[in-house]
């Protein structure tokens, strides 16, 4: 997730690798540290807590740790909160071997049994204490770096980028990874690794992509590449075109644009993470079936976009699990005296989990005794800490103002809480579990799918690109991803939207719909379909024009749209998770059009801490 840079070479490591972090530092990361293997074989280490400007301090700018190979890392919390004490690097017991990991290994904590079964002490919360000390089993076992590595890939689940020092092995820097960036660059007689092309940039522009599961073994100048069968690969040097300040963005255009593409990933993480052994598992986030079991109703409370994700979750939830769902703004919650209520479930939801509003009525319902459960993105954030339960979306650190890839993985949690409320409550059959646990493994694919017609939705902006007002009308999960795409259209669009329930609009603004007006249907409830349909030819010949967001080819809603948009087929229960995709990148493109600053929209922060 975030940052891995190493360096061997003549010049002093620790200095290159401070450097090359500061570059990463766009991604986002809660602390750092570094790994130099000295002359005299000794690893030495040091991390800190906060901005780099911390590790900066304490390593004297680099030059309290001596030698010329070493690793260095940025990280962004998922296993253990942002401390000193779970900073990367990590040693193994002996501290013979230290390693820096970005990504999640899924099954840590079975590994971490195993490993604790054979000895081994563990001083962090992390998953990467337990991956290095993995690598160490095996290097104790076959004695050979690559080896070591290649068994560690075939144990363990996960997404990682891993870099190894082995103090029997001077002045090298083994790696490999799956599912999370990794170059390598060769210079001279310098080698580096990093995450990210800005982080070695300034040294060379030749770099090699390492691919999932390859072992690179780097030296001074040198680069070999291993198969898990330890046979050499062959590979070629890329040479990166780009600018420093278009590689921070892996060459897409925007921070949008890239977490965008970002979200088969996230998702796929987020979905991972909640599955375990082919079920749901919650029995890591303070939510026991005994305590679902005792819950009879739920508030879910959010702002913005973790407020729709938090109305797509209701839908959803009622559905399955057959429970009173209430969705409410933080900040209304907080001020209106709410009832206590010892069966109900307050969840919060907040990419930041700083999110003032919510954190206040987080405080709210604990001080009503009521039971708190959070969805947040960030670990170790204010709502994590203080709510009873947290459940972790996996979408890394976003950089964009306008959320798409947190969001994404917020649909998730909200899914899986409704697939556990289900089972605990008995609400639903096994075949239909197992029919929508499959289905939830298709999102990815599906969102990649989307995301590869990104042309046909730059077309349909340009067309839209004079419209003043757009309605955006669905009913049911589709009404809840309405409300996403019109934000998304005002947040950085500058574009007046509004997002109606479909049957809603004769009730007062389908006064406002005259010639031209845009009106955005979206129909993926098999079951509404007809319904919705009907309330768009009510606009039309008002004079609207209409683009229909559908995943069926159903001749009917060819007959009325426009402009027809498809996606995907999926269960109407998760359409918000396809459906938003295409109202994003819609949004995003219309920004671009008109020229807007789309990562930082005017008037608006990332992360809202004040009321
Ligand atoms: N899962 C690891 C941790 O929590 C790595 C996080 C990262 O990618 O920075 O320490």
């Amino acid at each position: 997730m975030c940052g891995i840079v190493g360096y061997v070479g003549e010049k002093q490591a620790a200095p290159v690798l401070l450097d090359g972090l500061e570059k990463l530092e766009y991604r986002g990361y809660d602390s750092a540290g570094l790994a130099v293997l000295d002359g005299k074989n000794n690893i030495n280490i040091a991390r800190a807590k906060g901005k780099l400007c911390e590790l900066f301090k304490k390593t004297d700018g680099g030059k309290a740790l001596e030698g010329v190979c070493g690793i260095g890392h940025t990280r962004w919390a998922t296993h253990g909160e942002p401390s000193e004490n779970n900073a990367h690097p990590h040693f193994n017991d002996d501290k013979t071997i230290a390693a820096v990991h970005n990504g999640i290994i899924e099954n840590y904590a079975e590994l971490k049994g195993k490993l604790s079964r054979q000895g081994y002490e563990f001083y962090s919360e992390t998953d990467t204490e337990v991956a290095t000390k993995l690598v160490d089993y095996y290097y104790k076992k076959h004695g050979d770096p690559v080896r070591a590595i290649a068994n560690f890939v075939l144990r363990v689940r996960g997404s990682y980028a891993l870099a190894v020092l082995f103090k029997d092995y001077p002045d090298q820097i083994f790696a490999v990874r799956k599912d999370s960036p990794m170059i390598i660059g060769v210079a001279g007689g310098e080698a580096f690794i990093a995450s990210d092309v800005p982080a070695i940039l300034k040294y060379t522009k030749s770099v090699y992509y390492v691919a999932n599961t390859e072992i690179a073994h780097v030296e001074k100048g040198k680069v070999t590449f291993y198969n898990l069968d330890k046979e050499v690969v062959e590979k070629d040097l890329t040479e990166i075109t780009w600018n420093a300040q278009s590689a921070e963005k892996d060459g897409y255009e925007h921070f949008m644009l890239k977490e965008m593409h970002e979200q088969p990933r996230v998702v796929k993480d987020t979905v991972n993470g909640l599955i375990k052994d082919g079920k749901i598992d919650f029995s890591d986030f303070g939510l026991s079936d005994k305590d679902i079991a005792k819950v009879k109703h739920i508030t879910v409370v959010a702002c913005g976009s973790a407020y729709h994700a938090g109305v797509a979750a209701q839908y959803v939830l009622e559905e399955l699990a057959r429970i009173p769902v209430r969705v409410e703004l933080s900040s209304e919650f907080r001020y209106r005296n709410p009832v206590a209520d010892k069966n109900c479930l307050v969840i919060v939801i907040s990419q930041s989990g700083e999110t003032a509003d919510s954190l206040a009525a987080l405080r709210e319902a604990k001080k009503l005794k009521m039971k708190t459960l959070a969805i947040v993105n960030v670990l170790g954030s204010s709502i994590a800490r203080e709510a009873d339960g947290v459940l972790y979306t996996k979408a890394g650190p976003e950089i964009a103002v306008a959320t798409t890839k947190a969001y994404s993985s917020q649909l998730i949690a909200g899914y899986a809480l409704a697939l556990k409320f289900a089972t605990v409550r008995n609400t639903i059959t096994q075949e239909r579990y197992k029919e929508l646990l499959s289905e939830l493994s298709t999102l990815p694919e599906k969102i990649e799918c989307i995301l590869k017609q990104k042309e046909s939705i730059q077309h349909f902006a340009s067309e839209a690109a004079n419209k003043k007002n757009v309605f955006f009308i669905g009913r049911g999960v589709d009404y809840a991803v309405c409300i996403e795409g019109s934000l998304k259209l005002k947040e950085i669009s500058y574009v007046h939207s509004e997002a109606y329930a479909a049957g809603e609009l004769k009730h007062g603004p389908i006064s406002l719909i005259e010639d031209g007006t845009l009106v955005i249907g979206v129909l993926m409830q098999e079951n509404l379909i007809e319904k919705t349909l009907s309330n768009l030819v009510e606009t039309k010949s008002r004079g609207a024009y209409i683009a229909a967001v559908t995943c069926g080819d159903d001749k009917k809603v060819e007959n009325v749209a426009d402009v027809k948009i498809t996606v995907p087929y999926t269960d109407g229960l998760f359409a918000a998770s396809l459906a938003v995709i295409p109202l994003q990148l819609f949004a995003y493109y219309l920004s671009v059009l008109k020229g807007n600053d789309v990562d930082k929209p005017r008037n608006l922060a990332k992360s809202v801490t004040v009321e």
